[in-house]
């Protein structure tokens, strides 16, 4: 049987690292999954974060990450590049299953998974991304500041980001498949009254051209005629939605109507004494590093908290 650890994280982005960092300073020897595949989280695929403050010339996502893994690192976090492909959480001593089928166990777990943006799934999607294509408006905006850019999705979060980066654009594109917004009233009249924002309904992106690695063009297909047509844009935002990634948790852990996890904000604890939870796969609100890093350190200090009282 293995030790009885006193914290797991599962998950490696800004939540989990941040977790790792606070659950280790306060000497609760924290063993980490960071996932096989996307150690450092969403912030590694991504190229100047501007945002992330204490960086006053901004920083690669990649190197923030880096810097995060090594600060938990030091103070004694356990690394473990290997994905959790089960949990039982239920009882005082949890139970944590990693990609070699060996069996960890714990006293309490902090779970920080994160979400996935939906794709479009396109050709030259992926190779664009960062370099034309985005899925933040929060997070890129500033970078297309007189560009013509296009957003893709018809719900609030497409009305969001649209009027968002229409403070920065030359204009705004509205590409959606229907001809009605999913969006709430609010939000479509103040899309409708901006004067920089256009749309192109029935339409949805059928590829994407590209000159010099960078975004130049896109092509469009109505939806109701089938008819093709191209639309010059440097930005494409991708806003049609996110999947937190709680396949593991489903059936132990309460998800929100949203499908996120559910905490009792504004703590962190979930409805399983001990598994603490953070980051993007609770928050679909927010979804940017610093408030991940903010849960994370939440999540932290609500474990520490459970483990003292339990002496
Ligand atoms: P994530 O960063 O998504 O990390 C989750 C981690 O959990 C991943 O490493 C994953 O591998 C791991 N994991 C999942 N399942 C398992 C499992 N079963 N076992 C082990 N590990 C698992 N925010 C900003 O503030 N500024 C920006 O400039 C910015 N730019 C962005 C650019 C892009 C392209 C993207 C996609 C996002 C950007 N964001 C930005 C948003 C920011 O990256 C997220 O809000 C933040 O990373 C969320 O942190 P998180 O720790 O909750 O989750």
């Amino acid at each position: 049987m293995s030790e009885v650890r006193n914290v797991i994280v599962i998950g490696s982005g800004p939540a989990g690292y941040t977790a790792a960092l606070y659950t280790a300073r306060a000497s609760l020897n924290p063993l980490v999954f960071e996932g096989s595949v996307t150690a450092g989280g969403a912030l590694m695929n991504t190229t100047e974060v501007e945002n992330f403050p204490g960086f006053r010339d901004g920083i690669m996502g990649p190197d923030l990450m880096d810097n995060m893994r090594a600060q938990a690192e030091r103070f004694g976090a356990e690394l473990v590049p290997d994905d959790v492909t089960a949990v039982d959480l239920s009882g005082e001593i949890k139970t944590v299953t990693d990609g070699a089928g060996n069996v960890h166990r714990a006293r309490s777990v902090i779970v920080t998974t994160g979400s996935q943006h939906r794709k479009l799934g396109l050709p030259m999607e992926d190779e664009l991304s960062g370099r034309g294509v985005s899925y933040c408006a929060t997070c890129d905006g500033f970078f297309f500041r007189e560009q013509d850019i296009v957003v893709v999705g018809g719900g609030d979060t497409a009305m969001e980001e649209a009027t968002f980066l229409s403070r920065f654009a030359r204009s705004v594109t509205i590409v959606h498949r229907r001809d009605t917004l999913r969006a709430s009233a609010a939000m479509q009249e103040r899309a409708f009254a901006d004067p920089k924002i256009t749309f192109r309904w029935n339409s949805e992106v059928t590829e994407l051209h590209e000159e010099g690695g960078k975004l130049t063009e896109l092509t469009l297909r109505d939806t109701v005629t089938g008819e093709s047509s191209g639309l010059t844009a440097t930005g494409l935002f991708v806003a049609i939605g996110h999947d937190p990634r709680v396949e593991l948790f489903k059936g132990q852990l309460d998800l929100d109507p949203e499908g996120y996890l559910a905490v009792a904000s504004p703590s962190t604890r979930t409805n399983l004494p001990g598994v603490f939870a953070a980051g993007d796969v609770v928050d679909h609100t927010y979804r940017q590093a610093i408030t991940a890093a903010g849960t994370g350190c939440a999540a932290a200090l609500d474990a520490e908290r459970y483990l003292a009282a339990l002496e």
